[in-house]
């Protein structure tokens, strides 16, 4: 009788062997029983194992084996699977997360932000991926965690282990710091495995089979990261093995093309994604130029010298760095951005640019900031010119003779 209920309900025969050990009992013995995997948390995975009087038995894996407790419990319970996601809110993520809410997976999101963003539409501090995380998050009504790559993560910028893409872009590093977060939340909230939008060959340097191997074991994960876009031309993850996710269900995607994705949106009815492959500036060539020359020659970076990053045009002479506004909007932005020990220098009298002298405070750093502001002002003229020098609380008015010359700017400029 016990049997045909179990087979009715799914349960199979044989699927555990264990050794059993009984609250009541010291002995342990071997058993062979009909049971029915229900769910997973973060170490155990559990499993119906009678159809007639509830039991749980809970497998509580340690190394590579298994610790087993039996439980009887009285009342019925349900034990849904979470599942983490990295939510950019670009399409690939977008549609990894409705592929998943789908199948019944229970997604809690986690969105990474850095100094280093793309997008700047929509968030105060240009956090624009933040928000269309937000919002894809709010359209799907789940949960969402905003983490903020911090100094940490520049210092892995500074030097990554598996090294550079085109640019300044450590994506190897990246991704496993990224997933090292991802794991301590997955362990937080009990879920079973971890998704993302990935997909196989978009990317050269961190979407590879082998790169993917590399992530998943130094971010302690295999197995358990799930790129439901590209599942089916990677191998079979622990969620797909157990049966928490259907892998007939999920996509075969491969390479650059996201003809697949965008039919995809618009059969799921995934709408406005407007960052569609999200966005980070380290894969700028030109960006890059300027964070190797900020992590090359200053040791304690601070959030002020990212933010710089974005404004202005860089230059680098004599140890010392000149940041030039190219609109009112960059002098702005200087102003505000100026530091302890670096030096504002307005033009007086005259339009042109402002700059920041940062790490060089004598007269031969402010006559040449100066040339430079003269040289890209909108006034051309041969004359004398007065600039105005802040530090602190201290001001100077000073004169500079002209522009910097051509040289002098192709040898100095950064970018
Ligand atoms: S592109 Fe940027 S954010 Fe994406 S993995 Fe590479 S370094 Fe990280």
């Amino acid at each position: 009788m016990t049997s045909t209920i179990a087979q009715n309900i799914g349960m199979k025969k044989g699927a555990i062997t264990v050794n059993m050990r009984y609250p009541t009992r010291k002995a342990s013995s071997r058993v062979n029983m009909y049971s029915h995997f229900i769910g997973r948390g973060p170490r155990d995975r559990i499993f119906l194992i009678s159809p007639s009087l509830p039991s749980i038995i809970i497998f509580r894996q340690i190394t590579r084996g298994f610790v087993t407790y039996n439980c009887p419990i009285k009342e019925e319970f349900f034990v849904g699977t979470k599942a983490v996601a990295l939510l950019s809110g670009g399409l690939d993520s977008t549609l990894a997360v409705k592929m998943m809410i789908d199948q019944g997976i229970e997604v809690h999101a986690l969105n990474f932000t850095s100094g280093f963003c793309t997008c700047n539409h929509g968030g105060k501090d240009g956090g624009g991926c933040r928000s269309e995380s937000k919002r894809v998050a709010e359209e799907f009504g789940i949960p969402l965690k905003v983490i903020m790559k911090g100094m940490d993560y520049i210092e892995l910028v500074r030097s990554p282990k598996h090294g550079y893409g085109k640019g300044m872009n450590p994506c190897v590093d990246c991704r496993i710091f990224m997933f090292i977060q991802a794991k301590k939340y997955m362990h937080e909230i009990g879920a079973s495995f971890i998704i993302t939008g990935e997909v196989l060959g978009q990317r050269p340097m961190s979407q590879r089979k082998d790169a993917f191997r590399v992530i998943e074991r130094e971010s302690g994960l295999e197995g358990l990261i799930l790129r439901p876009l590209s599942a089916k031309q990677l191998e079979p993850t622990i969620p797909e093995k157990e049966g928490l996710v259907d892998r007939e269900k999920l996509l075969d995607v491969l390479g650059r093309s996201r003809r697949q994705q965008i039919d995809l949106a618009e059969e799921l009815d995934v709408n406005n994604y407007p960052c569609p492959s999200g966005g980070c500036l380290l894969t700028d060539k030109i960006f890059s130029k300027k964070v190797r020359d900020l992590l090359t020659n200053k040791k304690d970076v601070t959030k002020k010298d990212l933010a710089l990053l974005k404004s202005g045009r860089h230059f680098r002479h004599k140890g010392a760095k000149v940041i030039l506004g190219r609109d009112e909007a960059d002098n702005a932005v200087l102003k505000k951005m100026t530091q302890e020990g670096d030096i504002f220098i307005e033009p007086v009298g005259f339009p042109g640019p402002a700059a920041i002298i940062s790490g060089g405070g004598g007269p031969e750093f402010r006559e040449y900031a100066g040339s430079l502001i003269v040289k890209y002002a909108l006034e051309k003229a041969g004359a004398l010119r007065t600039l105005r020098a802040v530090c602190g609380e201290e001001t100077l008015d000073y004169e500079v003779a002209g522009p910097a010359s051509e040289e002098l700017i192709e040898e100095t400029r950064v970018c």
